[in-house]
Order: structure tokens, then C-alpha cells, then sequence
């Protein structure tokens, strides 16, 4: 027979077990911080007093000392499978609980236990030790989400080139970055279109950019955060270390679910997506300055400017009318660039560094909003800024595609001689209109047939010519005749 520990010791042990487990969460998360945001010292103090309040709490009731490790479960459990990625967790977490029941102690160190597991889903590891040796010159990629040409003002520092007429190879994010990293137009690498279940992925003979440079002996790292750019669709390939802000959690588990009830309830959002940008910034200054005997490579995706109407700079939603979008366009795509003037800042003079944008936004041009719809100029032409190659202004159109080369070869040359069309193509969703861009920045624009009716109609054979030309290929189509990528 167990003897019934009195009151006192019960709350006594329910307090020091979830102390513990405060302790030692707020510990791992400062001493290893992950690539999101770090443990902040108030924020680590009020979890302690909290959980341990909670501990009394619960404790304190009749068969509390039971209780706790099973509440304990049911409340990190779900948290730790959903952030790992693992169902089972859960289960375990059960499991372990019900043993608390059994064995109130045992129980209790579980508990103090679960803080490493806890900062363990937080600080997941997404470091390899860098590589040695290579040379070359380092390497910064930055591509700005949405951004378009006529959005960016001048960037800080002296010795920008500037292209007035950068196309991007596809009005979305995927098919966009995917041509971006293999240096081809959609029709070359296939990549980026809509199948059954999901999307096609370029063709296994391209290389990706941070490949090609890992290759030649390049430190690679990116710190991304569309979610189209993860790594299960190959946007981590030839990188040492890649950062998807999707992946990141807080690093203490009571302020991570603080903050999504908050939110659930109506309030702001959680630091995680209104400060996404600010936080890529950081880790990403974090990784450079760190410093690295090889040459770097490092990419970072920001993605203020595309949440103009879920996440507006400043909190203020907008209305619907087009005088508030296109002021929430503005104060969105300005904070990011406040984010992008702090990380110019940081790399210093020395690197090679492109800002470029995955496509633009349509802003009630033709009465169309948003992007991704239609091969029109506000979604296809990007800003292309080079620093490190020389100071002057290109006027005439060129394709973002050839960025890779001029990375690789660390030369403007690629992007200057240009290529005679600049390809597009391989739109989703419903296409509600058809364009081909030809050589001079000529755009023939069509409607397809049937828009006004919601009915999606393919287009006459002409066209379908005309828009195969520059690597438009409908994925209707495309299925229909079986071809290969
Ligand atoms: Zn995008």
C-alpha cells in the first residue's frame, strides 16, 4: 500500500516538475538557438512562474498529484506530434501520462523530462558544418515575394546595376523559382505545374543554383519562407543548411500556444508570420556573420509585399476599395524593404548580391488583382538589382533565368546578351487570359474564351502555337498527348 502524500508535498512536487521542465526548455532554446525567433529572457522568466502556478494548480486538487502528468500529456502531446511531424508522439505522450497515473513520481519526471523534448521540436537541426577550402567570390541571392518592378525605390550603397525590364519566367512562385534555380524557362525543366496530387518537379538532369556552387566549393545556406519553396518540393537541393520559416516554432512551448489562442481568438498574429521577414533577417545575419573559410552562397526569400491583405504593415486590414490595396501594397512592400536595407547593411561591400523578385502583383491593371492568373506585364515584370559587378542601367528586356549563369560565372555578361525571347508560361488555377511576350516588350494579350462564365476554355490552336513558342504549355494538354517534360 502507497501512502497518499499529503497536500502540501503534492503541490510541492507539481510545482518543481513543471518548473523543471520550464527550466530546462528556456535553457536548450537560449544555449542551441534555432534559425526562427530566440528565446527572449522576460518571456522565459513568465514561463516558469506560469507552468510552476499551473503545477500548484492542478496538484492541489483531489488525486491531483495523478492528474497533472496526464493533463500534462494531453496538452504537449498534440503540440510536440503536430511541430514534429509525428503522430506517434502523441500516442507516446498518452502513454507516458497514463504511467504518471499509475506513478505520480515517475510521472513528475517525465515531466521535467518533456522540456528536452519540447525544445527539442523547436530547435530542430538544420546546421551542417560548413565545407572548406574553394575559392571564389561570395554569393547572396534575394527575392522578394510579389515585388513588383515599378515597387522597388533605390537600394542603399553605392554600384547597382539595374535592370528596367527583368521578366520572370512565370507569374506564380513555383514554376517562377524553379526556372530561377535551373536557370531554364518551365518548358526546359518542366517543373512547377499542376498534376493530380501536386506539382511536377523539374527534370533530374537540371542542376540548382546552390548545387552548381556547392560544387565548386561554396558554403551554402538559405533562409526561405514561401510555402511553395520548402523542401519537399527540392528547394533545400545543394543546400548545407536550409531554413523554412513554415518549420519554425517558438522556442518555448508556452508562448507558442499563447500566441496561436490569441490569434485564434481575434487577436493579432503570432510573432512567427508578422514578423517572418524581420526574423529570416536575423538568422540569416546570424549565419554570415558567423563567418566561413570557403566561399558563401546564401539565398533568402522575403515575403512581406505578397501578405499585403492578410498581414498588413502597419496592422490596419484593409477595405476592399482599390485606393486601400494598393496603400497596404505600399506599406507592406516598405517594411520590407526596411528588412532588406538591414540585410544589404550586414553583408557588407564584398559579395556578389542579386535582389530579384518571383513575379509581380496586378494592382487593378485591366481590373485584374493579385497574381498567378494571367501572363500580364504588373505580374511578370520583376525588379533585377546586381551589386558587386559594376554600376549602370539595362533598358531593355531580359530574362531572370539567366541570373544562374551570371551567378555561376560571377559575370553580368549572361544577363546583358540576354536571350532573343523571353519565355513565360505554365500559369494555375484558371488561366483568364493568354498572352505571348515577344522580343521588345510587346505583349499580345488575349482573353480565353468563355472568362466572364467561370468556364475555362482552351485556346485556339494559333495561339496555342504562339504561347508553345515562348514554353507556355496547357497541363490539360500536356496530359492529353502524353508528352515528357
Ligand atoms: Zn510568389
Amino acid at each position: 500500500m502507497i501512502a497518499v502524500p499529503m497536500r502540501r508535498e503534492r503541490i510541492r512536487d507539481g510545482v518543481l516538475a513543471m518548473a523543471g521542465f520550464a527550466v530546462i526548455e528556456a535553457a536548450v532554446g537560449a544555449l542551441w538557438p534555432a534559425a526562427g525567433p530566440q528565446v527572449v529572457t522576460w518571456e522565459a522568466a513568465l514561463s516558469v512562474v506560469g507552468w510552476s502556478a499551473f503545477g500548484g494548480i492542478v496538484a492541489a486538487l483531489p488525486q491531483g498529484h495523478r492528474l497533472l502528468p496526464l493533463a500534462w500529456a494531453l496538452i504537449l502531446g498534440p503540440h510536440l506530434a503536430r511541430t514534429a511531424d509525428a503522430p506517434a508522439l502523441a500516442v507516446v505522450a498518452l502513454a507516458l501520462g497514463l504511467v504518471g497515473v499509475l506513478r505520480p513520481r515517475v510521472g513528475a519526471a517525465l515531466i521535467v523530462g518533456s522540456g528536452l523534448a519540447a525544445a527539442a521540436v523547436g530547435q530542430r537541426p538544420e546546421t551542417a558544418p560548413p565545407i572548406e577550402g574553394g575559392a571564389g567570390r561570395d554569393v547572396v541571392l534575394i527575392t522578394v515575394d510579389t515585388l513588383r518592378a515599378d515597387a522597388l525605390g533605390a537600394l542603399p550603397g553605392e554600384g547597382w546595376w539595374v535592370f528596367d525590364q527583368a521578366i520572370s519566367a512565370a507569374p506564380w512562385t513555383l514554376p517562377a523559382m524553379d526556372s530561377l534555380m535551373r536557370g531554364l524557362p518551365v518548358r526546359r525543366h518542366g517543373g512547377g505545374r499542376v498534376v493530380e496530387g501536386g506539382f511536377t518537379r523539374p527534370d533530374a538532369r537540371t542542376t540548382p543554383l546552390a548545387e552548381a556552387l556547392q560544387a565548386r566549393g561554396y558554403a551554402t545556406a538559405a533562409f526561405v519562407s514561401n510555402p511553395h519553396l520548402r523542401a519537399e518540393l527540392g528547394f533545400d537541393e545543394g543546400f548545407q543548411r536550409f531554413a523554412h520559416s513554415d518549420r519554425w516554432v517558438e522556442p518555448l512551448f508556452g508562448v507558442h500556444t499563447a500566441q496561436a489562442w490569441r490569434h485564434r481568438l481575434g487577436g493579432p498574429l503570432p510573432r512567427l508570420r508578422h514578423d517572418r521577414d524581420a526574423l529570416l533577417v536575423d538568422a540569416a545575419i546570424r549565419w554570415w556573420s558567423a563567418g566561413s573559410s570557403a566561399p558563401r552562397f546564401l539565398w533568402v526569400h522575403l515575403l512581406l509585399p505578397h501578405e499585403y491583405r492578410r498581414d498588413p504593415h502597419p496592422r490596419r486590414a484593409p477595405s476592399d476599395s482599390p485606393a486601400d490595396l494598393r496603400a497596404a501594397y505600399r506599406g507592406n512592400v516598405d517594411a520590407c524593404a526596411a528588412e532588406l536595407t538591414r540585410l544589404l547593411a550586414a553583408l557588407g561591400d564584398g559579395p556578389l548580391v542579386f535582389v530579384t523578385a518571383d513575379h509581380g502583383e496586378s494592382l487593378g491593371e485591366e481590373g485584374r488583382w493579385g497574381h498567378g492568373g494571367a501572363l500580364v506585364d504588373p505580374q511578370l515584370r520583376v525588379p533585377l538589382r546586381v551589386r558587386g559587378l559594376g554600376e549602370g542601367r539595362t533598358a531593355r528586356q531580359v530574362a531572370v533565368v539567366d541570373l544562374y549563369r551570371a551567378a555561376v560565372e560571377g559575370s553580368l555578361q549572361p544577363l546583358v546578351q540576354g536571350r532573343p525571347v523571353v519565355e513565360v508560361g505554365a500559369t494555375r488555377r484558371s488561366p483568364s487570359a493568354w498572352g505571348a511576350r515577344i522580343e521588345g516588350g510587346a505583349l499580345i494579350p488575349r482573353s480565353a474564351p468563355g472568362e466572364s462564365s467561370g468556364e475555362i476554355l482552351a485556346p485556339d490552336d494559333a495561339l496555342k502555337q504562339a504561347l508553345e513558342a515562348i514554353g507556355y504549355v496547357d497541363e490539360r494538354d500536356r496530359i492529353g498527348r502524353g508528352k515528357g517534360p
